[in-house]
């Protein structure tokens, strides 16, 4: 099948490439994102391929339907960037790769805690430069200490073993308590529970209209001073701006990002010679508590590999006619 692959990476290509050997479609890769103005790249393709930051809006959704795309196969679990009602309306049939690698997310998760919490990034700096002080660089035993995990499905059920196995008490809140999770011995809570005992908070849930901006200034104020903030699921989970308030009174006393509601004008691209233009990103960069990763928790060989075969075997189970468990269902 003739697909538009947009928002290629060398890394994509590679393991995309590889993986079509066993299934033969025809690729052709586009650097830009898919939006309003690159749609027309995609002409005459009954298949286009897209990640995180492409916008299948409604407008771009039309303007595919009307060149012949018929299939819209997401190269990422989250599918928060598509208007699935929009694309129920035209016919269209919206995959994605729900699963690729759960470990890949978990353990940049816990590299980000430990890295804030031992302040490892600083180290890094201040070494290279000679400077062999501990002084600033104080950390804590994450033994005994309590994580609150938000959302414990396929990667927070992973966070949870991993912290588990480095002896930290752990409280979650998911509207579908997993059993993985209880049979570790995670206590289920309500979020302002969560909120208020944990000293580390992890953010594993999808971005729906309902948790957009789940943590703003009022959960801010549930948490214990100085609590630690993790997010490596999606921006707009996070109200920047009450974030930064928070940092500025040592509310939050470390936080890491690996995703941000702005992010589809910075992330994946070079622009070490350019001028940022997003204020927020900006100040947010200026704290010492902070670290910034650019969606890269999903970035291991074993992960691109799996979502380059789930990818191509959504696309080969569209064009035979058979059945695709990947099939994003319209709730509305
Ligand atoms: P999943 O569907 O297996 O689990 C999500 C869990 O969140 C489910 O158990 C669900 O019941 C729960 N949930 C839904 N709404 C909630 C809410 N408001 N509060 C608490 N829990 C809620 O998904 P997953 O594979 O574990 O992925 C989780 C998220 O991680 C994805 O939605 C995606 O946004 C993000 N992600 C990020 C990267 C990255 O590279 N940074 C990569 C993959 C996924």
């Amino acid at each position: 099948m003739k697909v538009a692959v947009f928002s290629t990476k060398v890394y994509d290509r590679q393991f995309l490439e590889a993986v079509n050997s066993q299934y033969g479609h025809e690729l052709t890769f586009f650097e830009p994102h898919l939006d309003t103005q690159t749609t027309i790249l995609a002409s005459g393709c009954p298949a286009v391929c897209v990640f995180v930051n492409d916008s299948l809006n409604g407008q771009v959704l039309e303007k595919l339907a009307q060149q012949g795309t018929r299939l819209i196969a997401l190269r990422c679990a989250g599918f928060n960037n598509v208007d699935v009602t929009k694309a129920t309306e035209l016919d269209m049939i919206v995959v994605r790769v729900p699963a690729y690698s759960p470990y890949a997310i978990a353990e940049h998760t816990i590299g980000l805690m430990l890295a804030l919490n031992r302040k490892i990034h600083r180290a890094y700096s201040r070494v290279r430069e000679g400077n062999f002080s501990l002084d600033g660089l104080l950390g804590f035993d994450m033994h005994g200490r309590t994580v609150g995990i938000v959302g414990t499905g396929k990667i927070g059920v992973v966070v949870a073993q991993i912290l588990n196995g480095m002896g930290c008490q752990l409280v979650a809140y998911d509207p579908y308590p997993n059993p993985d999770c209880q049979a570790l011995g995670v206590k289920y809570v309500e979020l302002a529970e969560l909120f208020a005992i944990s000293d580390i908070v992890t953010l594993h849930c999808p971005l729906t209209t309902e948790n957009y901006h789940l943590i703003n200034s009022e959960a801010l104020e549930q948490m214990k001073p100085g609590v630690m903030l993790i997010n490596t699921s999606r921006g707009g989970l996070i109200d920047t701006k009450a974030i930064i308030a928070a940092l500025k009174s040592k509310k939050i006393g470390y936080l890491a990002l690996d995703v941000y509601e702005e992010e589809s004008e910075l992330f994946f691209e070079d622009l070490s010679n350019e001028v940022i233009q997003d204020d927020i990103f900006q100040r947010l960069l200026t704290f010492p508590n902070v670290i910034i990763t650019a969606h890269q928790a999903f970035l291991t060989e074993n992960a691109l590999h799996n979502i380059a075969e789930t990818t191509l075997s959504n696309i080969t189970n569209f064009e035979q006619g058979l059945p695709c468990p990947n099939k994003i269902i319209n709730r509305e």
